[in-house]
């Protein structure tokens, strides 16, 4: 698609929130004071973010109002823009691009990037069940010399010192993936065995088939109900039949090379934004690859229309 011939400018955008809001020809919508379907007319005033009025009462319609552009200073056209390059890239954008690519401060930036990813790129999946692959793996920085250095001081020998240090910079995520489904990711603390089962049980429905590796964190699922079957990685067993963890392992590559392409590094505080931007990404990635409805869409067109369309709905309260 053609961004800029489709959203040339605030008009247009404002014409897009009003239509997929309240009236699908453009001139028609129900009224709330008249209680039922009116000819509504635009609004002309020198405020921004200009409404639509019904033509019978004068009551006054704003396709912003609620959503992520209310009360925003920011034209609803950088706004529209920003969305479309975030979504129309594989890996996404950091907020630094943006800055470069819309032309605005980088705290403006910032605060739209976020917005975006925390208000429209967040989603509980429906529950996953049939085949589910779980893991947990690591994000951050790597350690330097003396803090190795520190490991070592504590009588690990240079390559456990080397991985203590390491676990003690990075922050825990814990994954669960339906094979051929939605993936849920989670930052949880270091030692998230305890906490594990709180995720297992709001996301995977009962009697699900559950695959993880043989971390012994995972020792209850059979009691919980859940058959369970490992894969062992310490004797270099990594698919045995249908058992294995390359679906979640997968993702994991998805985000790691996402954060190391496009973020450079994620401090702890943020990254289950990230996460939940890839799980976004990732669960909605037959709109990338196939497209929907009756034509084929080219590489993020489809994810930009959708997270317009969600842009478009007032955010819950
Ligand atoms: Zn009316």
């Amino acid at each position: 698609m053609e961004f800029t011939r489709e959203f040339p400018d605030d008009a247009a955008c404002l014409d897009y929130l009003w239509r997929a809001r309240y009236s699908s020809d453009g001139r028609h919508a129900d009224c709330p004071e008249c209680k039922q379907r009116r000819m509504f007319k635009r609004y002309e005033t020198a405020q921004q973010r200009q409404s639509w009025s019904c033509t019978h009462c004068g009551h006054h319609l704003h396709p912003t109002a609620g959503t992520i552009f209310h009360k925003s200073s920011t034209a609803l056209h950088l706004w529209f823009y920003a969305i479309y390059l975030i979504t129309s890239t594989r890996c996404g954008i950091s907020a630094k691009q943006l800055e470069r690519e819309i032309g605005v401060g980088y705290k403006t930036a910032w605060r739209m990037f976020n917005l975006i990813r925390n208000s429209l790129m967040t989603e509980t999946p429906a529950p996953l069940s049939g085949n589910v692959e779980m893991d947990e793996t690591y994000v951050g920085g790597k350690p330097r010399a003396r803090e190795i250095q520190a490991m070592a001081r504590m009588g690990l020998g240079p390559m456990q010192a080397g991985q203590a240090a390491a676990r003690a910079k990075k922050t825990t995520v814990f994954g669960m993936v339906e094979r051929g489904g939605k993936v849920v990711a989670r930052v949880v603390p270091s030692e998230f065995q305890a906490s594990a089962f709180g995720h297992i049980e709001a996301h995977i429905l009962p009697a699900s088939h559950i695959f993880t590796d043989e971390a012994a964190a995972y020792s209850a699922l059979a009691r919980k109900g859940y058959a369970h079957r490992r894969i062992q990685h310490a004797a270099r067993v990594y698919v045995d039949g249908d058992v294995h963890t390359q679906t979640i392992d997968g993702f994991w590559s998805l985000l790691k090379s996402g954060i190391r392409g496009v973020y450079h590094s994620v401090s702890a505080k943020w990254l289950q934004s990230y996460l939940d931007e890839y799980a976004w990404r990732y669960n909605h990635r037959e709109h990338t690859e196939r497209g929907t409805g009756q034509r084929r869409m080219p590489v993020g067109e489809a994810k930009f229309r959708l997270l317009l369309a969600r842009a478009a709905a007032p955010l819950a309260v």
